[in-house]
């Protein structure tokens, strides 16, 4: 069986990816989305063990403690995860799997070594359209937007390391490339089972 690909997601806040990751994963089949861990509060209409596991800091502690995670980071003031399990068993039931990660936790996992992982980075036209995207999204502080929005100029500096950029300006253009890099990557003839060549399978 082909196992599953992991595609490493990265973004300044209030650029579009869960919008975007929403509207890909809704129309391609075989995608799966970890779910992190984070010790940052619920927005509204979020729901635990849907959008995070929703854990405190000393919970989130004992974690780090018994080695459960692939991979953290301390992210605007609070810390996020990936655990080993939110990824593992979809990788070997063939999955692929899509990390909602910072630009720390991609660069972790670059050097732990997943070097099949397909890592994206989207970025928004602007600094302007960002932090009108953040504003009227209408979920954090004054205080979170400045930190977001200041962190936003280290994290755009990051993009050159992503195998991918997309510039997310027109929605519908940024969700068509996001979906064609997808599938371009699982059609790639390496993924045939245990390196066979083309020929071979068909003897
Ligand atoms: P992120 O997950 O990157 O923090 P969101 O997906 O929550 O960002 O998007 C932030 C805000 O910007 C939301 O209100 C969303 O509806 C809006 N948005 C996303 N993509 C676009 C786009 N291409 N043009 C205009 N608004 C957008
Ligand atoms: P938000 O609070 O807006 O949901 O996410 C803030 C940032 O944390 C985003 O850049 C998001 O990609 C990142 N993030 C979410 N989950 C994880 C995770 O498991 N690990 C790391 N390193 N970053 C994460």
């Amino acid at each position: 069986m082909i196992k599953g690909k992991l595609f490493v997601i990265s973004a300044p806040s209030g650029a579009g990816k869960t919008t975007l990751l929403r509207r890909v994963m809704a129309d391609i089949t075989g995608l799966t989305f970890s779910i992190s861990h984070t010790t940052r509060s619920p927005r509204p209409g979020e729901r635990d063990g849907t959008d995070y596991h929703f854990f405190n800091r000393e919970q989130f502690m004992a974690m780090i403690e018994d080695k459960m995670f692939l991979e953290y980071a301390e992210v605007h003031d609070n810390l996020y995860g990936t655990s080993v399990d939110a990824v593992g068993l979809q990788l070997q039931q063939g999955l692929d799997v899509i990390l909602d990660i910072d630009v720390q936790g991609a660069e972790i996992l670059r050097k732990i070594g997943q070097p099949e992982a397909i890592f994206i980075f989207i970025a928004p036209p602007d600094l302007g359209e960002l932090e009108s995207r953040l504003r009227r999204r209408g979920t954090e502080s004054e205080e979170t937007i400045q930190l977001r929005l200041k962190n936003a100029q280290t994290e755009m500096r990051a993009a050159a390391g992503y195998d991918y950029l997309i510039i997310n300006d027109v929605l519908e253009t940024a969700e068509k490339v996001l979906s064609g890099i997808i599938l371009a990557e699982r059609a790639k003839a390496h993924r045939l089972p245990s390196g066979k060549a083309m020929g071979e399978l068909f003897i």
